[in-house]
């Protein structure tokens, strides 16, 4: 996932119309940059889903419904051809879309994968292997189903961390739905002993939940081997936990990074060729993490900060274009800046 709560600086806030001209230019300057390399080059667009299903509250902002989904798929087969990430590109000679999914959701299977086949799109989907059949929810979601359920809550939640520690108001739910996008921030930049550690703090301040079937669940083993059976996938890797890498050792690193690709392997017969950053900006991976992506065997990584992919990008940051639930007009509007944003 990649949620991006907005953050507000207080530098930005005072210089906003000259931040904002500045942004503007800068905007223009590289958009006619891209162009004319895309002259020379004609570029390849990586796309990233998460999932694809119909949710009442996605604070993610993650999920497509099937049917803007299937407009989306169907926009993309009509203009440009589809590659797959793990092949070899030939020498193109035109622009070229490849779709991408991270994380490994259930309803990847269940709803994209028809979809998929039905139109006729390859894509490769990036597994988190942790998760993989034990219906456990990734950590934003488990924050989801504490802080903005309805109920009565104490008026304010203490964390207890030697370097993050800090106190939120929390009585009404426009004040947890901002100890929420705080907290997203700042389990981003810890690793998986201290997120269990504050959603256990979280639970025993919050109470009894009352869980049923997730909704939020990763896919099954079996799910999974579905999935990566399909003539229309690949599976890429995306880690055991799902953290940050740069906020781990390189040991720590290695194994997210070795182990999710024999998991994978394990399950589905086939080692993967690619691999994806969780979080994927630049702060959340480093130098190390691409070395161990080579050192494991990948042919490619892929980063989550907008660009296009030429012949002369480093095949261990691919950039990517996040698609939300966007209706046929605004995707399509969406793609065309894509080639030049
Ligand atoms: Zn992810």
């Amino acid at each position: 996932m990649d949620i991006l709560p907005s953050q507000k600086s207080p530098l930005i806030s005072l210089f906003r119309p000259l931040y904002r001209s500045g942004r503007g230019a800068y905007r223009k300057i590289r958009a006619l940059k891209n162009r004319i390399l895309n002259g020379f080059d004609p570029p390849v667009v990586i796309l990233i889903y998460h999932r694809v299903t119909a949710l009442q509250s996605d604070p993610e902002m993650i999920a497509v419904t099937p049917g803007n989904f299937r407009r989306h798929m169907e926009y993309l087969k009509q203009h440009w051809p589809i590659l797959r990430l793990e092949e070899e590109w030939p020498d193109m000679r035109e622009r070229a879309v490849v779709v991408t999914f991270d994380d490994g959701y259930a309803d990847n299977v269940l709803e994209a994968l028809p979809i998929l086949e039905e139109v006729g799109v390859p894509a490769t989907f990036f597994v988190s292997t942790g998760h993989i059949g034990t219906g456990k929810e990734f950590w934003w979601h488990q924050l989801e189903d504490i802080l903005l359920r309805e109920g009565e809550f104490p008026p304010r939640f203490t964390l207890n961390d030697a370097r993050h520690g800090r106190i939120w108001d929390t009585a009404t739910l426009q004040q947890r739905k901002e100890t929420y996008a705080s907290l997203c921030l700042l389990m981003r930049k810890v690793g998986p002993d201290r997120q269990a550690d504050w959603l256990n703090q979280l639970r025993n301040w919050a109470g009894p939940l009352n869980v049923e079937q997730s909704i939020h669940r990763s896919m099954t083993r079996e799910e999974l081997k579905r999935l990566a059976a399909s003539p229309w996938t690949t599976i890429g890797a995306h880690t055991v936990t799902h953290s940050a890498l740069s906020a781990l050792t390189e040991e720590q690193q290695r194994n997210e990074i070795f182990m999710s690709r024999q998991t994978l392997g394990k399950i589905t017969g086939t080692e993967p060729a690619t691999f994806s950053y969780p979080f994927g900006r630049k702060k959340e991976y480093d130098r190390t993490s691409v070395r161990l992506c080579r050192e494991a065997g990948f042919m490619r990584a892929a980063s989550n900060f907008p660009g296009q992919v030429h012949r002369w990008t480093c095949p261990f940051q691919l950039p990517r274009h996040l698609v939300r639930d966007w209706d046929l007009e605004t995707f399509a509007a969406e793609m065309k800046g894509f080639w030049t944003r």
